[in-house]
């Protein structure tokens, strides 16, 4: 991922239970309890906040063991983290029948699993809660800290994975173990798949292998997932939520450009580096057309009205009329929502040539798109061609293909229980719906029927929080507020019939 008005008051953790069963809860949550790892190693504690509650503390430990077990595709083992995270649901008191661990056995590293809490109403629908524990690869030596070491400072957690996504597998975590606690029973049967591949995909996609090998095992009404999220100000002012009702689709295309070649002390113009150069530059002038769709028109319309800059009123402007130029011009000055407005093509890998001393006969390089719903992969191949305008360069599809995911319903019975919860945890913060410019895992699910909406709650500052990239963080209010936010949201939901 994108993209946080701060409570008032914490909300007790568990308002309705007695202290007996919030301690049974963490402890539950920290089968590893003699080994909890006390607040003060790694972590400068995050000066004036109040104290952890015991709930909070075992979230934590929980978070801490999701970060500190790489699950890069490059040097870990998701199957390793699926495994502990059963031990903490058995030691919490779940059947076995309620843990099914999966994996192809050709790809023993990539396993996940799928928790069942059955619900009690043959009428309600079951919903499901999907969470990839997979991480974008991190090299030690680019870090200032350990990436996959835990760590508290100055007001964040730090390390690969924080906000993408072991904090929201945490919460989905912690939140079915303290309904455990608490004793309450779900109208609707809840599931949780835990899944390995959605960074890198290099080998097993484990929402893919659910959808193809298990679809019973994840069969919803509707699922919950990454994708939304507070959009904070620089001082971490939460100034809105969002709930990702689409997303963009990813697509890959390699231009090529081929030639003779020949010795490089009798060049000619016509040189395959140069022809791929002039075609990358026509590439790099390409503007997609403004196209909404009915989430990208809210999230426009509400967002810009709850700005008071001119940001904020080309925003509402273009909403209203999309060939408003002008509101263009200043709205497409912000990357962020540039890419919202519309398709975009970037180059991102570059090769050619084959010796210093010889002409290029082959130059290549790839064009990462990300298409916005309503287009797609053969429409946005025409429009490079077109703007290109050199027949000898060739487009070509490359990469994984996932299917074009299928923005789900704003759906009331979503999107009113998620309003009046971020109205509660979040005072002042409006929830839109919005369009998420990266992709997700829920594009698998959308061939099954189940509409997928990207969760408001975790936090991205200005800066994408290090997201894919380095000293990835989260703040640790944002972390706590929003295990809040979604274990009522969780609930709600589970209660209906
Ligand atoms: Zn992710």
């Amino acid at each position: 991922m994108v993209e946080l008005s701060v409570c008032q008051k914490r909300q007790p953790e568990i308002a309705s239970v007695t202290t007996r069963t919030v301690l049974a809860a963490a402890l539950a949550l920290a089968p590893l309890a003699l080994t909890l790892t006390p607040v003060g190693a790694h972590a400068a504690e995050t000066a004036g906040a109040p104290a952890p509650s015991a709930g909070q503390l075992a979230f934590r430990d929980l978070f801490r063991e999701l970060v500190e077990t790489d699950t890069s595709v490059a040097t870990g083992s998701c199957t390793a983290l699926a495994g502990k995270i059963a031990a903490r649901f058995r030691a919490a008191g779940f059947a076995e029948d309620q843990l099914a661990a999966f994996q192809d056995p050709a790809f023993p590293l990539d396993g996940g699993l799928v928790v069942t809490v059955p619900g009690t109403s043959a009428k309600a629908k079951p919903m499901l809660l999907l969470g990839h524990i997979d991480v974008v690869n991190a090299r030690a030596e680019d870090w200032v800290r350990g990436p996959f070491q835990f760590i508290e400072e100055g007001g964040y957690f730090y390390g690969r994975g924080t906000s993408d996504m072991k904090m929201l597998d945490a919460i989905w975590i912690d939140t079915l173990i303290r309904f455990k606690a608490e004793g309450f029973k779900p109208k609707r049967t809840i599931k949780l798949a835990l899944t390995c591949g959605e960074e890198s995909g290099a080998r097993m996609n484990g929402a893919k292998w659910l959808a193809e090998n298990r679809p019973d095992l994840i069969a919803a009404a509707f699922a919950l997932n990454e994708g939304g999220n507070g959009a904070t100000d620089a001082h971490g002012k939460v100034l809105s939520q969002s709930m990702q009702t689409a997303e963009k689709a990813n697509r890959n295309f390699e231009l090529q450009a081929t030639n003779p070649g020949g010795h490089s002390s009798i060049p000619v113009d016509d040189n395959a580096i140069y022809e791929l150069s002039d075609a990358l530059a026509r590439v790099r002038a390409l503007k997609f057309p403004v196209h909404f769709n009915d989430t990208t028109r809210t999230y426009f319309a509400k967002v810009g009205a709850a700005r008071t800059d001119a940001l904020g009123a080309a925003m509402v402007r273009l909403a209203a009329d999309p060939a408003d130029r002008e509101a263009e011009r200043l709205v497409a000055s912000d990357r962020t929502l540039n890419s919202m407005l519309r398709t975009t093509c970037v180059a991102t890998l570059l090769e050619g040539g084959h010796a210093a001393n010889a002409l290029p006969q082959r130059a290549k390089a790839n064009i990462n798109c990300r298409i916005v719903p309503g287009e797609d992969g053969d429409t946005t191949r025409a429009a490079l061609i077109e703007a290109i305008g050199d027949p000898r360069m060739t487009v070509t599809p490359v990469g994984r293909v996932r299917p074009l995911a299928v923005p789900p319903p704003l759906d009331p019975r979503i999107m009113g229980p998620a309003e009046k919860l971020v109205a509660r945890h979040y005072p002042g913060v409006p929830l839109v719906p919005a369009m998420m410019t990266g992709a997700t895992d829920a594009t698998y699910l959308g061939p099954l029927g189940i509409p997928t909406y990207g969760v408001p709650g975790p936090l991205l500052e200005p800066d994408g929080n290090g997201l894919h990239g380095l000293n990835e963080r989260h703040s640790v209010e944002g972390a706590y507020r929003a295990r809040d936010f979604l274990h009522d949201l969780v609930k709600v939901y589970a209660a209906q019939e």
